[in-house]
């Protein structure tokens, strides 16, 4: 076609095209939606133009073509056939105008009203299979398909459905080119004009697909970068939506690699013209893939989910059903509705947590009996009085509330001890276990790695009057005041030789050995405590709801468990995390603490940092180097922490030595690094987050955080606690390479405050709950739709959690079966978590 007359009239080759079909049809007057004269008329300016110009008569142009009959219709269409074969000259091979073409800018999206809550709206599952049924039932979805989607926790149908966008993209917006925006997200419908792959670069290597899009005001360039073989896909004269930001390339306006969609009546548009859903992909499934394959669970199966709510929770809380907000959720009509549809479904989460959190607690109260656990005065303040420190009123405070708790069996303590780092967990704990041990009974301290769990052994010996090398002895025994015989103290861990490690197994189970100090793995796999009355775990910064309980399964029925954690969490969050648990709360650090002097430091100035630590370092000291949090993955922060590591050995500091710590290193590896780090034979770890977990250096005086801007407070809080451990004054120092006014305002609290609580709820308030406790090994339950924020909506839940359980204790009606399938589901995947 001559570029002259698509530019000047753009209808003449749709026209053609219609007059063909015309022809085809014996002249029926369906080529266009609504009769050929709305083409006539939608076009009666630029025709009459053409008309003009080309001396034809009006009758050419006048919307007359409905009111002809047959014969009439067909001199008229060849009339025109031949005006517009010399007119135009193009080949007009292949292609069939479809008929949709003509009605592009009458294309109508969805509609933006809220349809009501209807079930039978939503298909149900193709015959005899149901919600649950593998993915590979989908159209489109093989073996190779479905085990990708393993990988996004995705097996089942329903998995599919509960899939959520991450975000969504606002193409809703629908303008016609004359009005476009220049970089504001939109949608333009238009005719292709044509499309063909061009080369670019220097080679003209990269290929790249060109195309013209007009509407009735105006035409606009689009360019696909490196995706040359869209050309072949994109038919001149189909119907196009593209949705993306208008930007100026090359001095013309042009969409640069939008998202785009063929249109045709009757189907759906998903990847344009609305609110459009962003989704988690993984290797092997993209964004158009994935919205094609949800698409098809929505359209298809979604009448299949059945909504475990009762009906009168959900007119008491104004929730719309679950099929509805599920669809919601991927294609939302409107903000209000996804807002809606969120809300219902965070609902369910935070409803699923309660039942599941209050149900045990329930259960215990009811059901579980454990020894109480009489305090001796006498031991207890024995104890005490030789400790070298008055106990903080905080300390006070928690003993109390642990040997209160304690002294009544029934139901066993299930208690949250937390406190800041350095706030003297560890004295409070100890008394509780020498409570228990005074008592004839036996205690356990699990910690989450090796070296603390010789960190611990030491301590607890020293405190005890004792002096112990972990890496000579596993058992020490110690008399402390008050006890009328020696008490021994033993260490298991996996670094334990097999001879030592018999040994104290067989004093264990024989009850001989009283307290017992090691790893989660080597408490979990069998070792016998028959007496274990109190269990202790440390968890430091690790969270989780419930599946804490299953730690202390060995020995008494149901000893004693107190779980210990450094960051503190406001009342919202504990709520919902440990909803099962007494809190005690360490909320005062022992006198005479020096605060810890933190600076952050423009990147433009990380020399001066740099060398700052070195001086510390010929000063005898050692430090913390933290590569940033790039990414959810391990493995591509351990490779990113490796080539840090590298660059600042060969090129800061080749002539100190460092040592290197990451995720994907085994725990013994792990272990291994940090000990001669606390051994003193490495002067700077480089380390990714995983150096969080509380180790105990006295000697390192330098905390220095990379990309301190991805982390949360709390966390940079506990790095921070790192150092400082010792005698020696020490200094925390944030580098970031650009970070936004916000993240300076977040780094200045660090600077600010000294407190763990402080900067709690300064995270809280400034960044969110979602990103409170930094997400990885978090091991906060897995909400999808809820925040920690969302407190009246939490409030709600628990509200009727408590209502269903007190009228269908072990929620064994048939109404709510669904609900209780849900419960047993969301506790089979806490523990699994953590197994
Ligand atoms: P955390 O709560 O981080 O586990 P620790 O129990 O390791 O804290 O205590 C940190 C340090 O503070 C230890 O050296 C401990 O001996 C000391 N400490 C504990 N309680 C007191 C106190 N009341 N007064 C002075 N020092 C204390
Ligand atoms: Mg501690």
């Amino acid at each position: 076609m001559s570029a002259e007359h698509s530019d000047n009239f753009p209808w003449l080759t749709p026209f053609s095209k219609i007059l063909d079909l015309e022809n085809a049809s014996d002249f029926s007057n369906k080529s266009v939606m609504g009769g050929l004269d709305k083409f006539l008329i939608r076009w009666s300016e630029s025709l009459n133009r053409f008309c003009s110009l080309n001396n034809l008569s009006d009758d050419f142009c006048s919307p007359i073509y409905t009111g002809l009959s047959r014969d009439q219709r067909a001199g008229w269409v060849d009339k025109w056939n031949s005006v517009i074969k010399n007119e135009l000259n193009i080949d007009r091979n292949g292609q069939i105008l479809e008929t949709e073409i003509i009605s592009s800018r009458g294309v109508t999206l969805p509609p933006a009203d809220v349809p009501t809550v209807v079930s039978e709206r939503f298909k149900q599952p193709p015959a005899g299979l149901k919600i649950n049924s593998p993915i590979d039932r989908l159209k489109g979805v093989d073996t190779k398909l479905s085990a990708r989607f393993k990988r996004l926790d995705v097996s089942t149908v329903k998995d599919l459905l509960y899939l959520f966008p991450r975000r969504h993209l606002d193409y809703g917006n629908v303008v016609k080119i004359a009005d476009l925006v220049l970089d504001s997200e939109c949608t333009v419908v238009g005719n292709i004009w044509e499309a063909r792959q061009i080369s670019l670069g220097q080679k003209g290597r990269l290929k790249a697909t060109e195309a013209i899009i007009g509407d009735d005001t105006g035409n606009i360039k689009v360019v696909w970068f490196g995706q040359g073989y869209l050309a072949n896909s994109l038919k001149a004269n189909a119907t196009i939506a593209i949705s993306g930001k208008p930007e100026i390339y090359r001095g013309n306006r042009t969409f640069q690699s939008p998202e785009y969609e063929l249109v045709y009546p009757g189907r759906e548009q998903i990847h344009t013209g609305r609110a459009v859903p962003v989704y988690p992909l993984t290797e092997g499934i993209n964004g158009r893939n994935m919205r094609r394959i949800t698409k098809q669970a929505l359209d298809n199966w979604l009448g299949g989910l059945d909504d475990p709510l009762p009906r009168d929770i959900l007119e008491r809380h104004k929730l719309p059903g679950l099929q509805y907000a599920v669809n919601q959720a991927h294609y939302p009509d409107n903000s209000d509705s996804w807002h809606a549809s969120r809300r219902r479904l965070a609902f369910d989460e935070l409803l699923v947590l309660q039942l599941a959190v209050l149900q045990r607690r329930r259960h215990r109260n009811l059901t579980m009996s454990g020894v109480p656990l009489n305090a001796d005065s006498l031991v207890v303040n024995k104890f005490i009085d030789s400790l070298p420190f008055p106990l903080t009123n905080a300390q006070q405070r928690c003993v109390l509330e642990i040997l209160e708790n304690i002294s009544t069996g029934t139901p066993p303590m299930n208690r949250l001890l937390q406190g800041d780092v350095g706030s003297g967990k560890t004295v409070v704990v100890l008394i509780a276990l020498l409570v228990a041990i005074s008592a004839g009974y036996q205690g356990g301290l699990m910690v989450p790695t090796e070296v603390l769990a010789e960190q611990h052994f030491q301590t607890i010996a020293s405190l005890l009057g004792a002096v112990v090398d972990s890496r000579v002895n596993n058992v020490v025994t110690v008399n402390p005041a008050g006890f009328s015989k020696p008490i021994s103290v033993g260490l298991l861990t996996g670094s334990t030789p097999a001879k030592v490690r018999r040994e104290i197994t067989s004093r264990a189970s024989d009850g001989s050995l009283d307290l017992l100090i090691g790893t989660h793995t080597l408490i979990q796999s069998g070792i016998d405590l028959p007496n274990l009355a109190l269990a202790v775990m440390d968890e430091q910064h690790r969270f989780g709801v419930i599946q804490r309980s299953e730690l202390r399964q060995q020995g008494l029925e149901n000893p004693h468990s107190l779980v210990l954690s450094a960051t503190p969490i406001p009342r919202t969050l504990s709520l919902t995390l440990y909803g099962d648990l007494d809190i005690s709360t360490l909320d005062e650090l022992p006198p005479g603490r020096q605060p810890i002097p933190t600076r952050f430091v423009e990147s433009d100035n990380r020399d001066i940092a740099y060398g700052f630590l070195r001086r510390q370092i010929e000063e005898g000291r050692q430090g913390f180097i933290i590569c940033p949090l790039i990414n959810e993955s391990e493995s591509i922060d351990a490779k990113a922490a490796t080539d840090e590591f590298e660059r600042l050995s060969k090129e800061i500091y080749p002539d100190l030595s460092l040592a290197l710590l990451h995720g994907r290193m085994t725990s013994k590896e792990k272990d291994r690094v940090m000990r001669v780090f606390r051994d003193g034979q490495v002067d700077i770890l480089v380390s990714t987050s995983v150096v969080e977990v509380g180790i105990d250096v006295p000697n390192a005086s330098v905390m220095m955080i990379e990309g301190a801007d991805r982390f949360g407070l709390s966390q940079l809080h506990q790095f921070r606690g790192r150092v400082g451990r010792g005698e020696h004054k020490s200094y925390c120092i944030l580098l970031s390479d650009d970070p936004s006014d916000l993240a300076k305002a977040r780094l200045s609290k660090l600077e600010q405050f000294n407190d763990g609580f402080k900067l709690a709820e300064a995270d809280l308030e400034l960044r969110g709950p979602g990103d409170f406790f930094g997400t990885r090994q978090s091991g906060l339950p897995n909400l999808k739709m809820a925040h920690l924020s969302d407190r009246d909506l939490l409030a709600d839940a628990r509200k009727e959690a408590n209502v269903l359980l007190e009228k269908d204790p072990d929620l064994s009606q048939e109404v709510h079966r669904l609900l209780a399938e849900e419960v047993s589901c969301f506790l089979d995947q806490a523990s699994s978590e953590f197994s």
